[in-house]
């Protein structure tokens, strides 16, 4: 056993186990982007601000329109494990919102200082809260109806975290790339994105097609066509790209499953099964595309950053995909639904 290390086993005080455990929520600047952006989703937002600076290591401020938090539960939102989202075990299984974790916001003010700007409808007054080492502090101050996260000096803490992600740019980068996966499944959220003072996105509320003209481009928005498929208990709907339009990578395809933008393998070979033969090899499709399913049938809760979901009819989904796709391809209306489906 090396020196300085006893074999006594002790349980490490809250403020060490806070800082291990966000570092599987809070990995990079993204990372806080994703969830502030969640949170404002699920707290009905209209319109969310992203703004960064020096690849959000400096400075990341989230502002929603959304319903606020009441001041009496401002504490709260720090704590970990405390969710307005879920009350049980069963909850899990009809969850609806982005978050229901309860782990964001502590995880966030375990690595970096953070302030919360917010009011609710009913407050006359807002309240801005502070975090810092530990300590909460909360005074009254103006504010609009909604919230604002600022989170600063982020892996203040962690220096090793720090030094591994080295390059702000390439954060920046990253952090775009989070806020054009919400816009893209959110058109009709207005959604704004500052880097370094300067305007990288203006998303006014609007289409499908429109939010794609203004992350893709007018040309490719234009090749998109819409998907529409509804079976027994699953829907897709979305915007995929014409035969004569590929990419070279699967950099152009977003999933979402109620909602929740995800990563998925199955979902990837499901959309591109139908344009075998129609695309060059090597060229993959564009697509936005979401699948709604009773909350039960997905599971959630795979990964502490909820990127990846699994579905209990794996089979029923990826049929439902190709399916989709296939038709809206061809442009020939659906074939009738087998029996059994789910
Ligand atoms: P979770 O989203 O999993 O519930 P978080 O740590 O992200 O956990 O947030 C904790 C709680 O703080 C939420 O359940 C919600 O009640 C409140 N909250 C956080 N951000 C916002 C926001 N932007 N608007 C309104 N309420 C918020
Ligand atoms: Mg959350």
């Amino acid at each position: 056993m090396p020196a300085g290390v006893s074999s006594r086993i002790e349980v490490l005080p809250p403020e060490v186990a806070a800082r291990i455990a966000a570092g599987e929520v809070i990995e990079r600047p993204a990372s806080v982007v994703k969830e502030l952006i969640e949170n404002a989703l699920d707290a009905d937002a209209t319109a969310i601000q992203v703004e960064i600076r020096e690849g959000g290591f400096a400075w990341i401020r989230v502002a929603d329109n959304g319903t606020g938090i009441p001041r009496d539960q401002l504490p709260l939102a720090l704590a970990r494990f405390a969710t307005s989202k879920i009350r049980s075990v069963e909850d899990l299984t009809r969850v609806r919102t982005l978050g229901f974790r309860g782990e964001a916001l502590p995880s966030i003010a375990a690595v970096a200082r953070v302030e919360i700007l917010t009011r609710t409808a009913e407050e006359t007054e807002g309240t801005r809260l502070l975090a810092e080492e530990g300590r909460i502090t909360m005074q009254p101050a103006a504010s609009p109806v909604g919230t604002a996260v600022t989170v600063r000096d982020l892996f203040y803490n962690t220096p090793a975290r720090r030094r591994f992600l080295k390059s702000p740019l390439r954060e920046a980068e990253r952090v775009r790339e989070t806020v054009y996966r919400y816009a893209l499944g959110y058109p009709e959220v207005a959604f704004r994105l500052l880097v370094d003072g300067r305007e990288v996105l203006i998303a006014p509320p609007g289409t499908a097609r429109e939010r794609a003209a203004l992350i893709w481009g007018r040309e490719a928005a234009e090749e998109l066509i819409p998907v529409f498929w509804e079976a027994a208990d699953l829907r897709i709907t979305g915007l995929i790209s014409r035969p004569t339009l590929g990419r070279s990578s699967r950099a152009f395809q977003y999933f979402y499953v109620n909602g929740r933008p995800v990563r998925s393998g199955l979902l990837a070979v499901a959309l591109e099964r139908p344009y075998a033969g129609r695309l060059p090899p090597g060229r993959y499709p564009l697509a936005i595309l979401h699948i709604e399913l009773p909350p039960a049938f997905v599971d959630v809760n795979v990964h502490p950053q909820k990127a990846e979901v699994r579905f209990s009819q794996e089979r029923s989904v990826y049929w439902g995909v190709s399916r989709a796709v296939e038709t809206a391809l061809s442009g020939f209306p659906s074939p009738e639904i087998p029996p059994g489906f789910w």
